[in-house]
């Protein structure tokens, strides 16, 4: 019999299939199952027409022979005559993996072999696992069956033979193993079970191995029996092809936590069909708790890919913006071939109109959650919600707008309020935003700023969160109104008799002001008498755009060493302390001065450099 020649394409495929150091090897399994899937969907389509065509036993079978090292695939599907063998087998017909990589030839990166092993290249990925590969097919109609046999890049041969049904059978002879790949494990069936879960799951035809297991001897106890029985291996029909009134709220949980991992139950479900630009249906999942490895470097963001229901991506990064990072979940597109690579869906129109999509539709069911189940909202914003203000402020606050009615913050209020329900409750004569940073709610309602700010009947947003401050500049504004930071230097909430007041006090103190200012050095920028403590004696304010939160954060980045904010020290000119240092001797001025500083470094959160200098400067006093 004489060999036929691949043409020269479908050599070059073949040769970096036989060549093939990708590790995804595995994905043959799925190709050949998706073309026998196909191959039956053609047959079921001609009997829609044709009654005479039997479709009572459609399934897919695989079968495993460790001594003969096969594995063998059949389907019983359309079919192919001996004229499809060649052309459909012996040329690569239309391979968008082919094109792409001859558009790209010259491109270095393009050029390696890795680039090809990330495809579905359909048929010919048998021979990343197989030396030898076997096709029998007996088209519809046709009353002789052929077979079709290659060992790889030598050609193949076609000859007629035997074969009862319609359909095709793929015998894969396993390759041997080598140093760095087992190609053993294709002939456990453990290891083709686990495949078949992963990547054709929802087939729709069932897909069907013998299974051998060890079961309870019901005649002798405690001993066990070997039984063989066909199993189905996949679920076939997926969830989020149901309609969602088919779906009760344990089938959802169930799917997840199996899916994704978790033993607990997610805290949102968005199942979404979409038609339009782009039809696909969505699955998504918000989880309870962090994933255990969220805040790792490891940790990657994504949605699972599938193209009708089979596997074509694990984790496809695209379809979810940073701040939805914690968003589980799949989507599933007819729009999308399964031939397709990483470096082309990146490009892929289709799949950026999808992306969006998503990106809206998380939106629109947080907004409305936040509305319908404020409890629930709260929950998952605790665990979540540093995410959505780091959104606001990534990317050059590209994103604030669609994010920033998202934000919850605690407040002087009580519990959280979102920006909007803040803004409702501004009084006319509110002309900021007013918030207040600090390690928790507690301690900022403590800070001596507040006090005074609550009085006059205003409310304060507590920020806790090192992102906060940075998320609301990005931010610069809410409905018209722009954000102040209760702890700056600049803040002043008197009238205008009482800024003239105060200043005139300042300009009496100068000259003992200014010794303490000597006293603290670089310290501090300015020492100043102040209205605004109520009836707490120092604190300190920050002057000019760090804020002290901002300082603190920034000196803890790479490169943010000595991040400073720039420090006024204020004595409330209501306190007698006031009037105590106007009239202190030099040696008092200087200790006071000190112990003052301390303090005020104490209560913004600050570290005191002589804890110890303190509390004995404090002890001397009361002896
Ligand atoms: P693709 O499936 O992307 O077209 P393949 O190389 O996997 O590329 O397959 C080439 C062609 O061979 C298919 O389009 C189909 O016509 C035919 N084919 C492959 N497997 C089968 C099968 N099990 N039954 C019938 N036809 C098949």
């Amino acid at each position: 019999m004489r060999k036929k020649q691949f043409k020269a394409e479908s050599k070059k495929l073949l040769d970096m299939m036989i060549n093939s150091i990708y590790t995804h090897k595995e994905i043959f399994l799925r190709e050949l199952i998706s073309n026998a899937s196909d191959a039956t969907d053609k047959l079921y389509f001609k009997s829609l027409t044709d009654t005479s065509i039997d479709t009572s036993a459609l399934d897919i079978r695989i079968d495993l022979d460790k001594e003969a090292r096969t594995i063998t695939i059949s389907d019983h599907g359309i079919g192919m005559t001996p004229e499809e063998l060649e052309t459909n087998l012996g040329t690569i017909a239309k391979s968008d993996s082919l094109n792409f990589k001859n558009e790209n030839e010259g491109d270095e990166k393009m050029e390696n072999i890795e680039v090809i092993g990330q495809f579905g290249v359909g048929f010919y990925s048998s021979f990343m696992v197989a030396d030898k590969v076997e096709v029998v097919s007996k088209a519809l109609g046709a009353d002789t069956a052929s077979r079709w046999t290659s060992e790889g890049a030598d050609g193949y041969t076609i000859e007629p033979c035997e074969k009862d049904e319609v359909g095709t059978v793929i015998t894969l002879h396993i390759k041997e193993n080598t140093e760095n790949d087992r190609y053993d494990d294709y002939l456990e069936q453990y290891k083709i079970q686990e495949l078949v879960k992963k990547y054709s799951d929802y087939i729709r035809y069932p897909i069907v191995m013998e299974m051998t297991s060890q079961v309870p001897d019901p005649e002798k106890e405690g001993e066990y029996i070997t039984e063989v029985n066909d199993e189905v291996l996949n679920s076939r029909v997926p969830l989020w092809r149901k309609s969602k009134s088919e779906i009760k709220d344990e089938d959802y949980n169930d799917f997840y936590k199996q899916k994704f991992y978790d033993y607990t139950d997610p805290a949102l479900v968005i199942h979404s069909k979409t038609e339009g630009q782009a039809t696909f249906d969505a699955l998504m999942f918000i989880p309870q708790n962090a994933p255990f490895d969220f805040y790792s470097k490891e940790y990657e963001k994504g949605l699972q890919l599938y193209s009708n229901g089979v596997l074509i991506m694990d984790k496809c990064a695209d379809l979810l913006p940073d701040y939805f990072s914690f968003v589980k979940g799949l989507v599933d597109s007819a729009d999308l071939s399964l031939n397709i690579s990483r470096e082309i869906l990146q490009h892929d129109h289709q799949l950026k109109i999808i992306a969006k999509a998503i990106d809206k539709k998380i939106k629109s069911e947080l907004t409305k959650l936040l509305r319908k189940d404020r409890e629930k909202y709260e929950e998952i914003f605790k665990t979540f919600g540093v995410q959505l203000k780091w959104g606001v402020y990534a990317d050059y606050g590209m994103n604030k707008d669609g994010l920033k009615d998202l934000l919850l913050f605690k407040s002087s209020n009580g519990g959280y309020t979102t920006l909007k329900e803040y803004r409702d409750r501004m009084a006319d004569s509110q002309e900021d935003i007013y918030y207040a940073c600090g390690e928790s709610e507690d301690k900022i309602a403590l800070l001596p700023q507040c006090e005074a700010v609550k009085e006059k009947g205003f409310e304060i947003l507590y920020f806790t969160d090192d992102v906060d401050e940075f998320a609301i500049q990005m931010l610069m504004e809410y409905d018209g109104k722009h954000f102040a930071n209760i702890l700056k230097d600049d803040f002043d909430l008197s009238t205008d008799a009482e800024k003239e007041a105060i200043q005139k006090k300042n300009e009496d103190s100068k000259e003992w002001l200014g010794k303490m200012k000597d006293l603290l050095g670089d310290e501090v920028t300015a020492v100043k008498l102040t209205n605004k403590l109520g009836t707490h004696a120092v604190s300190l304010a920050a002057e000019g755009y760090v804020s002290l939160e901002m300082a603190k954060v920034l000196s803890q980045m790479p490169g943010g060493d000595g991040m400073k904010a720039q420090l006024v020290l204020e004595i409330s000119s209501a306190h007698p302390i006031a009037d105590k240092l106007a009239h202190a001797d030099a040696a008092t001025l200087e200790k006071y001065t000190k112990i003052l500083y301390n303090q005020a470094r104490l209560i913004a959160g600050l570290t005191v450099d002589n804890p110890t200098e303190l509390a004995d400067s404090i002890a001397d006093l009361m002896v």
